[in-house]
């Protein structure tokens, strides 16, 4: 976190403050009230601190997201300022230009939030609910793997190979989710899996 206080300023905002405090002794309390207005306060005061992963790229750097409102008390929590995870190995605090607007990006007015589908015929998206949506994509995956599972190759020896389903997966995500989602996919049989880094 960068604090905007040139030395310059320090020193200005020191001096002021060691007068209105002598000043606050010798009964000057509205002069030692009136400096006080200027400290700006600290902006993570009440924050609660998530780690993260910077969706944007195959870099996968480490974030901290810091929200105010307390869910627990039924208060909708708002991201208030996100920075780069200082402990994180790959960025060790450090954001690209990209990263370091992930705020931005999370309240941006155009940032999709719900599922959406094109049926076919249709010139526009309409947005479906995630229940509906993942409720379709499990049919489709259920019906094309049972009429396309490749079980045994020429010679009769068992391969079991779904190719004609692919599957787009994403980098920036933790090693745990990354394991899951590569066991999942593979154990389908499906064949063409991918995702934005190709590793
Ligand atoms: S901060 Fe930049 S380099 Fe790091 S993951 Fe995000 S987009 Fe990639």
């Amino acid at each position: 976190m960068n604090i905007d206080l040139s030395r310059r300023g320090f020193l200005k905002l020191a001096g002021a403050g060691v007068a209105a405090t002598s000043l606050g002794a010798m009964g000057f309390g509205a002069a030692e009230a009136a400096e006080q207005a200027h400290v700006r306060a600290f902006k993570l005061f009440s924050t609660t601190e998530v780690r993260n992963t910077c969706t944007y790229c195959s870099v996968a750097c480490g974030i901290l997201i810091y929200t105010k409102g307390d869910r627990a008390a039924g208060e909708t929590a708002e991201v208030v300022h996100i920075e780069g995870d200082a402990d994180h190995p790959t960025n060790r605090g450090s954001l690209c230009p990209k990263g370091a607007a992930l705020k931005d990006t999370v309240h941006s007015a155009t940032r999709l939030t719900q599922p959406r589908i094109r049926r076919p015929g249709s010139d526009k998206f309409e947005e479906i609910t995630w229940e509906a949506a993942l409720d379709k994509i499990a049919r489709a995956l259920k019906d094309d793997r049972d009429a396309n599972l490749i079980q045994q190759n020429a010679a009769g020896v068992p391969v079991n190979r779904w190719t004609t389903t692919g599957f787009l997966a994403a980098s920036a995500t933790t090693n745990e989710t990354a394991w899951l989602t590569y066991k999942v996919v593979r154990s389908m049989g499906i064949v063409g899996f991918d995702n934005q880094a190709r590793v």
